[in-house]
C-alpha cells in the first residue's frame, strides 16, 4: 500500500529547490505544495511502494500503510534513520506498537564507485558483456534425445513417445 505525508510532521524540507522526497521517489510522485510547504503523493495509486521517501525523510512524516499480513488496516509503519540502523515502529490499529530494529550499511553516502575496476565504455553496438570474449551460442535443443532412459543416445520420437492428451 502506498504512503502518505503526515502534513503536521512535513516542513517542506525547509523550502528547498527539491525536496527529499520528490528527489527520490523513482515514479516521480512526490509533490510540493508550495503554498502550505507541504508534500503529498500526488497519485499513490501509482506508488512502488519502494518506501525510499518513507525512509529519507528528515521528518519522519511518511508513513507507509501496508498489507494487512503485515500491519492490519488502520496500522502504520513508521521508519526512523539513524547512521547505523533503521528503526521501524508498526503502530497497530489497535494500539499497540512494535518495534524493530535492524542495522543498516554504513558505507557513507556517496562513496560507492559502482564503475570502479570496470573498463571504459567501447563500442556501444558490441553485443558482448565486458566479461565475454564471444558470443555464446544457445545449445541445440531437439527432441532427438531421451533425457532419462537413452540419456547419450538417439531416439526417433514417435507420438506415442508422449503419452495420451486427456
Ligand atoms: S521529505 Fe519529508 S519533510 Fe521533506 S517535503 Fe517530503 S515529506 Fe516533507
Ligand atoms: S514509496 Fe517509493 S514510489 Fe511510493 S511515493 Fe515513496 S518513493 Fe515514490
Amino acid at each position: 500500500m502506498p504512503t502518505f505525508v503526515n502534513p503536521e510532521k512535513c516542513d517542506g524540507c525547509k523550502g528547498g529547490e527539491k525536496t527529499a522526497c520528490m528527489y527520490i521517489c523513482p515514479n516521480d510522485l512526490m509533490i510540493l505544495d508550495a503554498d502550505a510547504m507541504k508534500a503529498y503523493n500526488q497519485e499513490p495509486s501509482a506508488c512502488w511502494e519502494c518506501y525510499s521517501c518513507v525512509k529519507i525523510c528528515p521528518q519522519g512524516a511518511i508513513e507507509a500503510r501496508p498489507y494487512a499480513d503485515f500491519v492490519p488496516l488502520g496500522g502504520t509503519t513508521i521508519p526512523m534513520r539513524s547512521a547505523e540502523d533503521i528503526m521501524w515502529t508498526v503502530k497497530f490499529r489497535n494500539g499497540s506498537v512494535k518495534r524493530f530494529k535492524f542495522p543498516i550499511r554504513t558505507t557513507a553516502e556517496g562513496s560507492i564507485k559502482p564503475f570502479e575496476g570496470k573498463p571504459e565504455p567501447t563500442d556501444l553496438e558490441n553485443e558482448l558483456l565486458f566479461t565475454e570474449t564471444e558470443l555464446a551460442n544457445p545449445i541445440a535443443t531437439t527432441m532427438t534425445e531421451s533425457p532419462i532412459e537413452d540419456a547419450g543416445k538417439t531416439k526417433e520420437w514417435k507420438q506415442e513417445d508422449y503419452g495420451t492428451l486427456v
